[in-house]
């Protein structure tokens, strides 16, 4: 970890489609920059999985929105591990099954949802030291956000990095389902109405196809550098 407390401590925005690596470099560059590290996919994620055990239909945008104001959401870091904390209760494993995944996706497109999620993160970062990764964190969340990045890499590369993700969970899944579900997920986050994702115009585009996660985290390092200047 870097001498942080010499530098200024700022807010950083990583937004990109599904098996991009945003999770794994944000992670990474949190460790390095000694920062705070939220993925707000975990929220909507939670929120996700709590409507589906309180037997909430995914159409009921009030009961989701109050659901989402309400619900306690808290990240531990210990070591390389976030684990993620839904009213005390462990879930970080429960909220990455493909059910979830999609259920997250399909009850993202909520305006009352976003807002209220929204809220909760730019509370969550209005201190600075911190880095979100997401879908509308440059677009959206922290528009005036000093470092904003945009991952992607090519379809398929992503399309693989999920089936091995998956499958290291324990995972029954084939190659061509991950790939129908992950396309179907980005085309929906990408042609939603209320904040879709797309590239704030001032985020610098990373492509890690082919390109380790060190190297990668190894750029990003260098630009948050360059850009916040004592
Ligand atoms: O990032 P992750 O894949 O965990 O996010 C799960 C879903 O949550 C996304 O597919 C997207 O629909 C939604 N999401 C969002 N805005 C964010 C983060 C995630 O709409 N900032």
């Amino acid at each position: 970890m870097e001498k942080a407390s010499k530098r200024r401590r700022v807010t950083i925005a990583i937004d990109g489609p599904s098996g991009a690596g945003k999770s794994t470099v944000a992670k990474s560059l949190a460790k390095r920059l000694g920062y705070l590290y939220i993925d707000t996919g975990a929220m909507y994620r939670s929120v996700a999985l709590k409507a589906k055990e309180k037997g909430i239909l995914s159409e009921d945008k009030l009961a989701i929105g109050q659901l989402a104001s309400s619900l306690p959401i808290t990240f531990i870091t210990d070591g390389e591990h976030t684990r993620v904390l839904c009213d005390g209760e462990d879930v970080s494993e429960a909220i990455r099954t493909p059910e979830i995944s999609r259920l997250a996706s399909a009850i993202s497109k909520q305006k009352e949802l976003r807002e209220i999620l929204v809220q909760r993160q730019r509370e969550m970062g209005k201190e600075g030291g911190i880095i979100l990764e997401g879908r509308d964190i440059g677009t959206t969340v922290f528009p005036d956000a000093e470092v904003k990045f945009y991952l992607d890499a090519g379809g398929e590369e992503r399309v693989k990095r999920r089936y091995r993700e998956m499958r290291q969970k324990g995972f029954e899944v084939d190659l061509e389902t991950t790939r129908k579900e992950l396309m179907e997920r980005d085309d929906h986050d990408m042609h939603r109405d209320h904040s879709p994702l797309k590239r704030a115009e001032d985020a610098i585009f990373i492509d890690s196809t082919h390109r380790s996660v060190k190297e990668v985290v190894e750029e990003m390092v260098r630009m948050v550098r360059a850009k916040v200047k004592k």
